[in-house]
C-alpha cells in the first residue's frame, strides 16, 4: 500500500509539498531578532503599563506590526499569567490555530502546553497553558458556562474591526464581566482606525496607536470591467511573474473552490512554459486547508524563484505574510448572510467594502513599495463599493446567538448593549425561529429543551435534532450525521475519472437520501478500520473522514457530559428521518407536478441535485439541510421523508388543515406553515399573548 497516493492529492498539490520537503527554514534572522524587529516592539512597556493602568485598552496597529503574536507574549513575560490565563480571541479558526502555532514555537514549548488553542470540537490546551488562542465563538461558550471567565486574567479581543457576531457579542458580555471582576482586563484591537468607536462604547476608554510602517503602493486600475475576474486574475498573475521585478505576489478569491482551480491553471500554464522561465512557488491558504499545507505560506520562496499566495479574506489582516509586494484584487468576497426570503443564511459572493480594497492594497506595502492591481474600474470604486462593511450581527441569522444570551439569562434584548443593535426584524425571526423550535415557550422564555440545545455549539436546529435523536433512539446515528454534514466534501470526484467516482459513489446511496448515505459511507468506513487505502478506493476524502470522526468523538463527550444516552436504531433508520425533521423541519419541500419542488414555507423552486442519492427517485415529500444557488437552486443533502412527521416535529410551526372530511392523503396536502413571517414586534407581543393567555 502506497501511503503517498493513500490520499486523493491532485498533482500541482503534491509536487509543491515535495518541494517543500527539501524547502526547510531559510530565514537568516534568529527568533529573538524577528521579534525584536517588530513595529511593536518599541512600545513594550509602555503597552505593559497602560495595561496596568487601564482595565479596557484599544490597540490599534497596521497588520503584522505583532499586535496578535506579541501582546500576549509581552503580557505572559509581566507576570499576567501568574493570575489567570491570557485569552486572545480570533475570528477564524484558521488564525487562532496558526498565529497559536507561531507563538509556541517563538516561546519554544510545544503547542498544547503554555501555548495552546481552542476551536470548534477541536482543544488544543493543557493545565499549563498561559497563552491561549481561541475563535471568538468558544470565548462565548466559555462565558455560558462561567459568566465572570474566572480562568482569564487578560482577554484580548483580537481583529476586532471584523465585527463578527461572536466578537459584538463579547463586547457587551464582557462590558458587564469588567464591573464584577475589576482585576480583568480587557484589550481590543482593531487593525482599522475606527477605533474612535470602540473607546466611546467602552466608556471613552484610552487608545494605544502603535505607528505603522508602511511603504507607498501604487493603486492600478482596469480600464474596463472585468467579464470574467477569475481569468483577469491568472493573466494578471503570470504578467507581474513574467515582466515585473521579484516580490511576491497575493491574490484575494472568494473559497476553496475557486482557489484550488487557480492553482491548478497556474500550475499547468507554468508547466507548458517550460523551464527556461523562473520558478513560481503557488500557495494556497483557506480554511478547510490542512494545517500543514497552511503553513507553506510563511515559507520564503527558493532563491531565484517567485511565490504566489492566492487566499480568501483571511490573508487581509487576520494572518501576516511578509514579502508581499504585489497585491491582485478581483474585489469580491463570499459572505454569509441572512436571506429573510429562504429564511436561512446563505453564502453569497458580494463585492467587497472601500475599506476592504484598501486593507488589502495595504499588504503590498509592508516590505517596500508595492503595487496593487485592482481588477475594476475606479469609477466602480468610487460609486459601487460601500465605504465599509455592515457589521456581521446586521446581516446574519441570530438564532443561534439569541438561543445561548437567552441561556445566559438575558431576556430583554432589544435592551441589551449591542454597540450596533440588529435590525428588530431579525431578532424576531430568531424568536420565532427558536420558538418554532420548542427552545422557548409561549412568553419566549427558555424551555427545558431550549436550555439543553444550548449546550451544544452548533446551530440551534442541529442541537435540537441530536436531542431530539436520543428520545427516538438513534443518537449513535445522528452524532455521525451531524459530524458528516459539518465536512465540506466528502466525495472525490476528479474531471477524468467522474464516471468511476459516481459509481463507486452510487453503492453507497440509500433508497431514503443523503444523510443515510453520509451514514452508510462513515460505517463502511468504520469497519474497513478506518482505513486510508479503503478511501482512496472509493473516491472518499479521507482527511475529511478523520476530520468527521474528531467532531464526532467530540460530539460524544458533550453527550456524555451532559448525560444523554447514546442508542442505536440498528436497521430501523426511519427513526434518524424522524429525527432530522425534528430540527429541519423549515427545510421542507414537496414534488412540483410540473419539475423540482416547491418548498413548503415560501412555496420557491427548489430542485434535487444531480448528485443525491434520491436523484430521480420519486420522493414526493423532503427535508434538505441547506440550499445552494449555482444554475439553480439545488438542495444540498436531501431525505425523503412522511408529511405527518413535520406536524409531530413541529406542532407550533406546521398545522393540518381543520376539516376532518378530507382524505388522508388530501390531508397531507394541507399541511402548511402557521406563523407569519413578517410579524412585527407588537405582532410577535400579541401572538405572544395570545398563546400565552389562553
Ligand atoms: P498583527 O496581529 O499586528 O497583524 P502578527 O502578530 O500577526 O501581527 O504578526 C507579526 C509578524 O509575525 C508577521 O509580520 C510575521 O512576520 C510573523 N508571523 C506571524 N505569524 C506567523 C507564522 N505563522 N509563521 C511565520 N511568521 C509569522
Ligand atoms: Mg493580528
Amino acid at each position: 500500500l502506497n501511503a503517498g497516493k493513500s490520499e486523493n492529492v491532485p498533482e500541482w498539490r503534491r509536487a509543491v509539498a515535495l518541494k517543500d520537503q527539501s524547502l526547510g527554514k531559510r530565514t537568516n534572522m534568529s527568533m529573538k531578532e524577528q521579534r525584536e524587529s517588530l513595529p511593536v516592539y518599541a512600545f513594550r512597556d509602555q503597552l505593559i503599563k497602560a495595561v496596568k493602568e487601564n482595565q479596557i485598552l484599544i490597540v490599534v496597529g497596521e497588520t503584522g506590526s505583532g499586535k496578535t503574536t506579541q501582546l500576549t507574549q509581552y503580557l505572559d513575560e509581566a507576570g499576567f499569567s501568574n493570575n489567570g490565563m491570557i485569552g486572545c480571541t480570533q475570528p477564524r479558526r484558521v488564525a487562532a490555530m496558526s498565529v497559536a502555532k507561531r507563538v509556541a514555537e517563538e516561546v519554544g514549548c510545544e503547542l498544547g502546553q503554555e501555548v495552546g488553542y481552542t476551536i470548534r470540537f477541536e482543544d488544543k490546551t493543557g493545565p499549563s497553558t498561559r497563552i491561549k488562542y481561541m475563535t471568538d465563538g468558544m470565548l462565548e461558550r466559555e462565558i455560558l458556562i462561567d459568566p465572570d471567565v474566572r480562568r482569564y486574567s487578560v482577554i484580548m479581543l483580537d481583529e476586532a474591526h471584523e465585527r463578527t457576531i461572536s466578537t459584538d457579542v463579547l463586547f457587551a458580555l464582557l462590558k458587564k464581566t469588567l464591573k464584577r471582576r475589576p482585576d480583568l482586563k480587557v484589550i481590543v484591537t482593531s487593525a482599522t482606525l475606527d477605533a474612535d468607536k470602540f473607546s466611546e462604547y467602552f466608556n471613552q476608554c484610552p487608545i494605544f496607536t502603535i505607528p505603522g510602517r508602511t511603504f507607498p503602493v501604487e493603486i492600478l486600475y482596469s480600464r474596463e470591467p472585468e467579464s470574467d475576474y477569475l481569468d483577469a486574475a491568472l493573466v494578471t498573475i503570470m504578467q507581474i511573474h513574467l515582466t515585473e521585478p521579484s516580490g511576491d505576489i497575493l491574490l484575494f478569491l472568494t473559497g476553496q473552490e475557486e482557489i484550488d482551480t487557480s492553482c491548478e491553471i497556474l500550475y499547468e500554464r507554468m508547466k507548458a512554459l517550460g523551464p527556461n522561465v523562473p520558478e513560481l512557488m503557488i500557495c494556497p491558504i483557506y480554511s478547510s486547508l490542512p494545517t500543514e499545507i497552511q503553513s507553506r505560506v510563511f515559507e520564503p520562496a527558493p532563491p531565484g524563484a517567485r511565490k504566489v499566495v492566492i487566499g480568501t479574506n483571511i490573508a487581509e489582516t487576520s494572518i501576516t505574510i511578509d514579502g508581499i509586494y504585489y497585491v491582485v484584487d478581483p474585489g469580491f468576497v463570499k459572505q454569509n448572510s441572512y436571506d429573510p426570503k429562504l429564511g436561512m443564511d446563505s453564502l453569497i459572493v458580494v463585492p467587497i467594502s472601500q475599506a476592504q480594497a484598501n486593507q488589502r492594497a495595504g499588504r503590498a506595502g509592508r516590505t517596500g513599495p508595492g503595487k496593487c492591481f485592482r481588477l475594476y474600474t475606479e469609477a466602480a470604486y468610487n460609486s459601487e463599493l460601500l465605504p465599509t462593511t455592515p457589521p456581521e450581527i446586521q446581516r446574519q441569522n441570530l438564532a443561534h446567538v439569541i438561543l445561548m444570551l437567552k441561556a445566559m439569562g438575558i431576556n430583554d434584548l432589544l435592551h441589551f448593549d449591542f454597540m450596533d443593535p440588529p435590525p428588530t426584524n431579525t431578532m424576531l425571526e430568531a424568536l420565532e425561529t427558536l420558538y418554532a423550535l420548542s427552545a422557548l415557550d409561549d412568553e419566549g422564555l427558555l424551555t427545558r429543551l431550549g436550555r439543553k440545545m444550548a449546550d451544544f455549539p452548533m446551530e440551534p436546529d442541529l442541537a435540537k435534532v441530536l436531542i431530539y435523536s436520543v428520545d427516538l433512539g438513534c443518537s449513535e446515528e445522528i452524532m455521525t450525521i451531524v459530524a458528516m454534514l459539518n465536512m465540506p466534501t466528502i466525495f472525490y470526484r476528479p474531471k477524468e475519472k467522474q464516471t468511476q467516482a459516481d459509481q463507486k459513489k452510487a453503492k453507497f446511496h440509500d433508497p431514503h437520501g443523503d444523510h443515510l448515505t453520509l451514514l452508510n459511507v462513515f460505517n463502511a468506513w468504520k469497519q474497513s478500520g478506518y482505513s486510508s487505502p479503503w478511501c482512496f478506493e472509493n473516491f472518499i476524502q479521507f482527511r475529511s473522514m478523520k476530520r468527521a470522526k474528531d467532531v464526532k468523538d467530540q460530539l460524544l463527550k458533550i453527550m456524555q457530559r451532559y448525560r444523554h444516552p447514546i442508542v442505536s436504531c440498528g436497521r430501523d433508520t426511519q427513526k434518524v428521518r424522524q429525527a432530522l425533521c425534528s430540527g429541519f423541519f423549515r427545510n421542507a419541500a414537496r414534488k412540483d407536478p410540473q419539475e423540482g419542488y416547491k418548498t413548503l414555507v415560501e412555496g420557491t423552486p427548489v430542485y434535487l441535485h444531480p448528485s443525491s442519492a434520491l436523484f430521480g427517485k420519486q420522493a414526493e415529500w423532503v427535508i434538505y439541510s441547506s440550499l445552494v444557488l449555482t444554475v439553480k437552486e439545488y438542495m444540498h443533502c436531501t431525505t425523503s421523508i412522511e408529511p405527518k412527521w413535520l406536524v409531530e416535529a413541529a406542532p407550533t410551526f406546521f398545522k393540518v388543515a381543520p376539516t376532518d372530511k378530507l382524505s388522508k392523503r388530501k390531508k397531507a396536502e394541507r399541511i402548511q406553515p402557521l406563523f407569519n413571517k413578517f410579524a412585527t414586534e407588537d405582532d410577535w407581543r400579541l401572538s405572544a399573548q395570545r398563546r400565552g393567555g389562553r
